[in-house]
């Protein structure tokens, strides 16, 4: 990993699972900083005599990869090549006290809601003048703006509100001046996260306010586009549709977690809806935002999922035509009300219908890219890859839909806005030439 001669008191941020997460892990950089006290993320050959590890506590994959990254740093620590490992995040906050036992040589655990705790542990004190403030740890021309933490629904498999609490919204005005701290910065689109966004402002302001912060980041000099993450389908805002309709610089483009496509199922995960109830949101959602893309994930192997409910979950991915799909295997997760439920459908099950679901997504998504050939789209460049630029249209988030590979000569710059016709298209992908 690396040699001797650690710098004192420096801290290497290592940041596992979500956006979320990430944000957490910059906002403790920023923090960190702030206090004087250096701090990397995940600097490799790092000389921090620190470490500090953000878990994921989210399924069983993620949890495993927590646990890999600690036992390796605690390894680390066993040759001297780092001296504290801290762990906060999600898997700390969910599993602290068995992990205290198992792993004694981390040297103290911290919840998701611990930072003045953490940062009083690393020899600074938090400081509040800092909020609105965040060093960023992906390119600078796009940021995660995370709008409020926690989530207050029943959904019975996910344990998230068991790591990250009840729900609690983020003041507008604090949004808002965080959205021009990062434009000063150089931020040209804003992804907006949340578990559940479409619950924004319902403690805060009593009522679903997402529309009205959403007109209120269009107003920000400097930002081009906004984009909307995790909203529910359930109680969904109307009118933020006639906002992202409305106003230009919000991406044509919606992530709403759906989680099945049976009645029963949907009943069975606690998620307050029907098929039918879904299919007529997913309906008004493209009447009124004609063009939008709609991303959306869903659960396979859900205890109580027969065949038939699974082949109605295949009819509806197939009469839904989404434009982006994720599809997760059932995870048994300890204390979420499923766990109450017989986990009765084999991991083989699971898995062949995870891959039922992206096969079926995989011929989709090539016909809709296909579709897009010979048309013109503005896409922001992302990044420079071997003798090509990697961007994205309005369409495509970040790490997890699709790319536009430009063919050109010219140089471009990261961040830049440019105008390309699509010549070419794979699955989740296009080529496309600038114009
Ligand atoms: S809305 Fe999302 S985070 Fe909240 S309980 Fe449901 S699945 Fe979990």
């Amino acid at each position: 990993m690396k040699t001797k001669g650690l710098r004192n008191n420096k801290v290497n941020i290592i940041t596992l699972g979500c956006s979320k997460n990430q944000v957490d892990s910059e906002v403790l950089l920023t923090q960190l900083r702030g206090n004087q006290i250096e701090a990397s993320h995940e600097a490799r050959n790092d000389d921090a005599n620190i470490v500090v590890i953000n878990t994921c506590g989210f399924i069983d994959n993620a949890k495993q990869e927590s646990i890999d990254t600690i036992l390796r740093y605690v390894d680390a620590k066993e040759e001297g090549l780092v001296e504290k490992v801290y762990v906060t995040g999600c898997l700390s906050q969910r599993y602290k006290d068995d992990l205290e036992k198992e792993i004694p040589k981390v040297d103290a655990w911290f919840g998701t809601r611990d930072l003045s705790r953490l940062l009083k542990q690393l020899n600074a004190n938090y400081k509040q003048e800092l909020v609105g403030e965040r060093i960023l740890t992906n390119p600078g021309h796009f940021a995660y703006l995370k709008i409020s933490e926690g989530c207050d629904r029943p959904c019975s498999f996910c344990a998230i509100p068991l790591m990250r609490g009840n729900h609690l919204s983020r003041p507008m005005e604090e949004l808002v001046r965080e959205a021009k701290n990062l434009a000063k910065n150089g931020t040209k689109e804003l992804l907006l996260i949340a578990q559940d966004s479409t619950y924004y402002g319902l403690d805060l302001y009593k009522k679903r306010n997402l529309a009205e912060l959403l007109k209120k980041l269009s107003d920000v000099e400097g930002i081009e586009w906004i984009r909307l993450h995790y909203a529910f389908p359930t109680g969904f805002p109307m009118d933020v549709l006639d906002v992202m309709a409305g106003e230009k610089k919000i991406c044509k483009y919606l992530d709403i977690p759906l989680q099945h496509g049976s009645t029963e199922m949907l009943q069975l995960m606690r998620r307050g809806t029907t098929r039918e109830k879904t299919e007529a949101l997913l309906q008004t959602i493209r009447e009124k935002v004609p063009g939008i893309a709609i991303r959306t994930t869903l659960i396979a192997g859900h205890p109580g999922e027969t065949q038939k409910y699974f082949d109605e979950m295949m009819e509806f991915v197939e009469r839904s035509r989404f434009d982006r799909l994720g599809v997760f295997a059932y995870s048994h997760e300890e204390q979420t009300h499923s766990f109450s439920l017989k986990d009765d459908v084999p991991e083989k099950t699971k898995q062949k219908r995870v891959d039922q679901l992206m096969e079926l997504q995989q011929g989709i998504s090539l016909q809709l890219n296909q579709a897009k050939i010979g048309k013109t789209f503005t896409v922001l460049v992302d990044r420079k890859e071997g003798g090509s630029y990697i961007g994205r249209t309005e369409f495509d988030s970040p790490e997890v839909d699709n790319e536009v590979i430009l063919v050109t000569n010219d140089h471009l710059r990261l961040g830049d806005f440019v105008e390309a016709k699509v010549t070419g298209a794979s699955e989740f992908d296009l080529i496309a030439e600038i114009v």
